[in-house]
């Protein structure tokens, strides 16, 4: 789960690294009230959308007065951003962070990520911040340093200052950035975050070291020891579809392509796809309906790839185990009855009552084009898309 930078800031308080203060704002009136009473000279209008790139897409902007502000605000609520992280659809501007001017010396990065090649923490970080970790890792990555975490006694204040050296983080405030990474650690690892990323940490003309940017990424499966970070969810930032399939448990991520895929099981849902790619098609999500669905289920998965105006046909592959094929057919004939089926459905049927699940759609009035096999499937599905 992700939640907003200003809510980022705010859980990082708490763990003593430090931030500008800031306050949101969901309107201009409530922008400029907030600048107000920061009280800074400067002051930095952002853009808080669950995205990164704000700064170069127009999304972060410095007033120097009130007037200032609320011009900024103006501009940016409401306004589609749109950034290298959000899709060419963008995002829009619901809420904003003002937040005090920091006179900043000079940029740098630190991010806390799961290492799978160790199964550790590590905490990665480089002299050229403010730019994309990426373009720097591909561009010069002898400037990216890592210390890796021994979970049994935590984040070493040899590493963080080994750290903080190795990126040239100017001699007096070593110990400083060595606090600040051991505080982001700690916060990473109680909330247990998948990734906090801050870009830029900044050391600051009076001698600070501060996060101006939080990225923090949270486990979804650890979410039930969190209440108060599930709190933080941005509901409006997520797919609406995501969403409505977690309602039903439905294991459901939206995809760019056309082709919509109702598949059971994890493994065969990323064969499903990765078999239409093979057939010169995209699929247009991934869904693992699960083992023991049940019809409402199953319609329930229908409506959510039915709703989604990019889908240009739909592929259902079924092997039937712990699942009954015929649950499948009832669940995707109640759903093509409820919503009208208007666009082309392939379906493959293997296993437990597939005899029964065949005849259903066959006697179902429906237009189904039924495939023998995954390979024959995929191939009909693309054809009839194109
Ligand atoms: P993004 O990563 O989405 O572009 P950031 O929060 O990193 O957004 O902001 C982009 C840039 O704007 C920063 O690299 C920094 O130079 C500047 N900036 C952000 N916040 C402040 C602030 N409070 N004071 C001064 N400059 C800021
Ligand atoms: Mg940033």
């Amino acid at each position: 789960m992700n939640i907003h930078e200003y809510q980022g800031k705010e859980v990082l308080k708490q763990y003593g690294v430090s931030v500008p203060e800031g306050k949101v704002a969901f309107t201009v009136d409530e922008a400029v009230e907030a600048a107000k009473s920061l009280g800074t000279s400067v002051i930095v209008v952002k853009a808080q959308i669950h995205a990164g790139g704000r700064g170069k897409a127009g999304g972060v902007k410095v007033a120097k007065n009130l007037d200032e502000v609320k011009a900024y605000a103006s501009e940016i609520l409401g306004k589609t951003l749109v950034t290298h992280q959000t899709g060419p659809e963008g995002k829009e501007v619901k809420r904003l962070l003002i937040e005090q001017g920091c006179d900043i010396k000079k940029e740098y990065y630190v991010g806390v990520v799961v290492d799978r090649g160790t199964g550790r923490v590590v905490l990665m970080a480089s002299e050229e911040g403010g730019t994309e970790i990426e373009e720097v890792a591909a561009h010069s990555p002898e400037k990216i340093f890592k210390e890796v975490v021994d979970p049994a006694i935590g984040l070493q204040p040899f590493q963080a200052k080994r750290l903080a050296f190795n990126i040239n983080i100017p001699k007096e405030l070593v110990n400083k950035a060595a606090s600040f990474m051991i505080a982001l650690y700690t916060a990473f690892v109680d909330k247990d975050c998948s990734i906090a990323e801050i870009n830029p940490l900044v050391v600051t003309g009076d001698g600070n070291v501060m996060a101006l940017d939080a990225k923090l990424n949270f486990d979804s499966n650890a979410l039930f020891r969190h209440p108060e970070i599930l709190a933080l969810r941005d509901l409006e930032e997520e797919d609406e579809k995501e969403i409505q399939a977690s309602k039903f448990d439905l294991s459901y991520i939206a995809l760019d392509g056309n082709i919509g895929c109702m598949v059971n099981g994890a493994g065969l849902a990323m064969a499903t796809m990765d078999i239409i790619k093979y057939y010169g098609g995209d699929p247009a999500n991934f869904l693992d309906v699960g083992g023991g669905a049940t019809k409402e289920k199953v319609t329930e998965a229908f409506k959510i790839i039915l709703s989604d105006e990019q889908v240009k046909g739909i592929f259902v592959n079924i092997f039937g185990g712990i699942m009954r094929c015929d649950v499948i057919a009832e669940g995707v004939i109640a759903a093509a009855k409820e919503l009208g089926l208007d666009r082309p459905l392939v379906v493959r049927l293997e296993g437990t009552n597939v005899e029964i699940g065949k005849k259903m759609l066959n006697e179902s009035g429906l237009n189904i084009v039924a495939a023998d096999s995954m390979a024959d499937g995929a191939q009909k599905i693309v054809a009839l898309v194109k």
